[in-house]
């Protein structure tokens, strides 16, 4: 893409992703984010481990970003060049690239400053423009025409399709587990759970997402946002994700006592399957929701996959998973 107004798209970040995939030519996931990058003029620089090797001589003026295991986009003229830490997990390298070319193909972010950390950032509109960016990232990683159509082939909600959706992206479980719930047509939910104990006062909300860069925000008014005050118990919600058909939003900071069954699991370190009542988890009393629930790496934290039978299945036609 080269000007601004000639690839004018409208204002979702999707379409601008959609067309670039569209140009490239790239119908099979998952999409190689160094052959996008390439087919924008973008070169990608993956460095290593600035504490463990002597970086590069022409990446010193950059170190102390890289200290920081930062991720930048720098513009040439009308090149543009990425550097990004190589020595992460490869699911969040292609994050990581794809986030920046989100910054590349979005005409509205031509020219503008940004700092692919949020939190350094202060005010909506550059926190906007970073979750765009995330956007267009998931977008690459998983074109939702695509990955809606497998969420209905699949047609369960469980951890088991959500792993089979990760590995056919190529990202990470919680990655594919965020853009499971929130193009989920199905009334289900994702609530990540952690130690109260880890409680990091500099840390905002949105980093808590960010840690594993899905932070989706946009034009997802679904993600949490009001929170509990601060709580006793030894857990407590980080955050959750509900489906557009979820009724309400669990929210952040709720505390998870020792009575709960999430409790159990965390300390156990095993996953667990069952059923909860909805009023534990500080929402209007319904039918019980079920759920599954695993440890997960980050944090020591618990992932629960929370679910209602759907009696409005008109959608479902079952089948594998398109090939
Ligand atoms: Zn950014």
């Amino acid at each position: 893409m080269k000007g601004i107004f000639e690839n004018w798209q409208g204002k979702w970040p999707d379409a601008y992703v959609i067309k670039v995939l569209k140009d490239v030519g790239l119908k099979e996931p998952p999409f190689d984010e160094l052959v996008i990058a390439d087919s924008l003029g973008i070169k990608v620089i993956q460095y290593p481990d600035p504490t463990k090797e002597p970086v590069p001589y022409h990446l010193n003026a950059a170190l102390p970003w890289l200290l920081e295991s930062g991720t930048f986009m720098k513009k040439e003229g009308d090149k543009r060049i990425i550097f990004t830490p190589a020595f992460v997990a490869p699911t969040k390298i292609r994050m990581n690239i794809f986030h920046e070319c989100g910054h590349a193909i979005l005409p509205w972010h031509d020219g503008q400053c940004y700092l692919c950390k949020e939190k350094d950032l202060e005010g909506k509109a550059q926190k906007l423009i970073e979750r765009e960016a995330f956007f267009c990232a998931a977008s690459f990683l998983m074109p939702r025409g695509q990955f809606t159509k497998n969420i209905l082939d699949l047609n369960v909600t469980s951890f088991a399709a959500i792993q089979m959706l990760k590995e056919r992206y190529y990202v990470s479980f919680e990655a594919a587990a965020n853009w499971f719930v929130q193009n989920n047509p199905g009334i289900c939910a994702l609530v990540m759970i952690e130690p109260t104990s880890l409680d990091d006062p500099e840390m905002s909300e949105v980093e808590v997402i960010a840690e594993d860069q899905t932070s989706l925000k946009v034009g997802q008014p679904d993600v949490f946002y009001n929170c509990e005050e601060p709580t006793e118990s030894p857990l407590k919600v980080s955050y959750s994700i509900r489906s557009r058909r979820f009724p309400d939003r669990i929210k952040r900071n709720l505390g998870i006592s020792t009575d709960s069954p999430f409790y159990t699991a965390w300390v156990s370190g095993k996953g667990i399957i069952g059923e909860i009542s909805a009023i534990e988890l500080g929402l209007f009393d319904r039918a019980p929701l079920r759920y599954e629930c695993r440890p997960i790496g980050f944090r020591q934290r618990l992932m629960i996959l929370l679910w209602e039978e759907d009696k409005q299945q008109f959608w479902i036609q079952p089948g594998p998973l398109a090939a």
